[in-house]
């Protein structure tokens, strides 16, 4: 489940890590709904759907990280279905330090690691996981390269694309993911089509339900480039490598954990405020305006939207704010208020001017 989840130890355990993402917008709720209030985002009832029509035979266990409450309880709706060998809620560190959240950690992923033992009896050695952690790490090193040649080139392909393929390495082993990005690098490294008369801009709130890939479509097709985004955020967590050279694989996947992750809502990071991270961004992405898009009744989203937007008000970055759900299915008005305020920059708008 989302957010952020390290495959590595299931990768070194011979096991397949499988994002469950929600049902999005093909997957129609008849009994999902009655797991759950009508005032909470729409994934969880889509996962219930999921779950109830056997979509997830043949899975050996469900891991839910800590995101927020709706999780938490997801996570028991699991147990009491008793689906698969077993149901971990995965409890990721609020504290930074390396001897309290990071213990603390080292203990959770040891917990699944043995689930995980108990079922197929592989023992994961320091040289299984580093050779794995070295997989994902050229993962994220490969994403990261698209991202960049986006950041200067973004006719080149569009987001929704990139999006597709970010997304097929969540049901798929990494080494058929790390040919594929090879292979899209080599294309888009190529001059292709040609740059478009449309703004620049950093999607920010949709880090857990995802947004329909048409409502991704509808913010290119209304005038903007997404250079920056936070969907399938887990892909792109931990900024820069892990260490792969280290007796210890598990404490380099904890350390990377506490000082390489990026930031998300669903992380109360108190020592290292979202807003300096978000202005960080939107410098180094060279962005014109933040979407803050964000599902409806999303707690953490919707909690810390305010705070960014307070930056992006005193910093007078123009910035405009939507709800969605993963089913949305009507575009109109969203593409009515994106291309405004796309025409709005393009036209009476000077270009951003942010002190590095
Ligand atoms: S979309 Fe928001 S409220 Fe819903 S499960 Fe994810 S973090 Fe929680």
């Amino acid at each position: 489940m989302p957010v952020y989840f390290p495959r590595e130890i299931i990768h070194a355990a011979n096991g397949l890590a499988v994002g469950i993402l929600g049902g999005g917008d093909k997957k129609l709720i008849l009994k999902g709904d009655a797991y759950y209030q009508s005032y909470i985002c729409h994934m969880p009832r889509s996962i219930m759907e999921l779950v109830l029509d056997n979509h997830f035979e043949g899975f050996d266990g469900f891991i839910f990280p800590s995101i927020c409450d709706v999780i938490r309880n997801l996570s028991g709706m699991f147990q009491l279905l008793e689906r698969g060998s077993f149901v971990k809620y995965l409890d990721l560190p609020q504290n930074f330090k390396s001897h309290i959240g990071g213990e603390f950690y080292i203990h959770e992923l040891q917990t699944v690691l043995k689930s995980v033992f108990d079922i197929n009896g592989v023992s994961v050695t320091p040289e299984r996981l580093n050779h794995s952690i070295s997989l994902f790490n050229r993962n994220r090193e490969l994403i990261h390269r698209i991202y960049a040649i986006r950041q200067d080139f973004p006719w080149r392909m569009t987001a929704a694309d990139v999006y597709n393929i970010v997304r097929a390495g969540y049901v798929i082993p990494v080494e058929d993911h790390n040919a594929i990005l090879e292979k899209v690098i080599a294309l888009v490294i190529e001059e292709n089509g040609e740059p478009l008369d449309k703004i620049r801009v950093l999607v920010m709130g949709a880090f857990c339900e995802q947004p329909p890939l048409g409502l991704i479509r509808t913010i290119e097709m209304a005038g903007c480039y997404i250079i920056e985004d936070d969907f399938l955020l887990g892909s792109r967590w931990i900024m820069g490598n892990i260490d792969t050279y280290t007796a210890d694989p598990i404490k380099a996947l904890t350390d990377a954990y506490l000082e390489k992750s990026t930031f998300s809502s669903s992380v109360y990071d108190v020592g290292n405020p979202k807003e300096v991270r978000l202005l960080e961004l939107i410098k180094s992405r060279n962005v014109d305006g933040v979407i803050f898009a964000a599902p409806s009744f999303c707690d953490p989203a919707l909690l810390d939207h305010p705070i960014l937007q307070k930056m992006c008000n005193d910093r007078n970055i123009r910035f405009i704010s939507f709800l969605y759900s993963e089913n949305t299915g009507q575009f109109k008005v969203i593409k009515e208020q994106v291309g405004t305020f796309s025409d709005s920059i393009k036209l009476w708008e000077e270009p951003l001017q942010l002190k590095k």
